[in-house]
């Protein structure tokens, strides 16, 4: 016998293959949709689609955007002189929550990792080299996560960065280790940036 009439399965599955979302949670999801209106459901669905659309990576920082350049790139009273490398768009809005940050941001797309098969070509790092061209920048804080990808990443980067005239710094520690910088508080990240250090 089937559990479910097949759309709600279906619906069930869809659910399943988002992050943090197991059997049970798909299901009370799939089953609260269902309890909805049909506008309601309708705008829901029409979001999804629309966020999806609508929105694509800044050509400069990589950033998730509906215009190009990104609202923060385009913002000409931001310190154009630092750029914070971080991993994922989630970390530039943990970042801007702080409010202690006024530089620019380059978002990776993720951080080498041999084991996940990722390796320093399948991150933004040809951008980055090519935003450093030109002589505006001074500083690059290396945000990534606090964990061995994260770290990693950073000392490749700072390895690569070497030779240009740059200041880079890594964020200090406070930071949980392993943690995601996406869920460290503002507090906590807030400290780990103003403690960042020269590499
Ligand atoms: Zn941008």
């Amino acid at each position: 016998m089937l559990l479910y009439p097949e759309p709600v399965g279906r619906l069930i599955e869809e659910l399943r293959r988002l992050p943090g979302i197991g059997q049970k949670t798909a299901q009370r999801l799939a089953f609260h949709i269902l309890s909805m209106p049909e506008a309601e459901v309708k705008s829901l669905s029409d979001a999804l689609v629309q966020a999806k659309e609508k929105t694509r990576s800044c050509s400069v920082c990589g950033n998730f955007t509906d215009s190009d350049p990104c609202a923060i790139c385009g913002d000409g009273s931001r310190d154009q002189s630092t750029i914070c490398v971080v991993e994922r768009p989630e970390d530039v809005i943990a970042l801007e929550r702080t409010r202690e940050y006024r530089g620019l941001y380059h978002v990776l797309g993720g951080a080498i990792s041999p084991m996940e098969g990722v390796g320093p070509s399948d991150i933004r790092l040809r951008e980055l080299l090519e935003r450093l061209k030109s002589d505006v920048v001074c500083e690059v804080i290396l945000a990534t996560d606090p964990n061995i990808e994260g770290e990693a990443t950073a000392i490749y980067i700072a390895k690569l960065l070497k030779p240009l005239d740059i200041r880079v710094t890594r964020l200090a520690h406070g930071l949980p280790v392993g943690g995601d910088l996406e869920y460290a508080d503002e507090v906590t990240l807030a400290r780990a940036l103003e403690g960042r250090r020269g590499m």
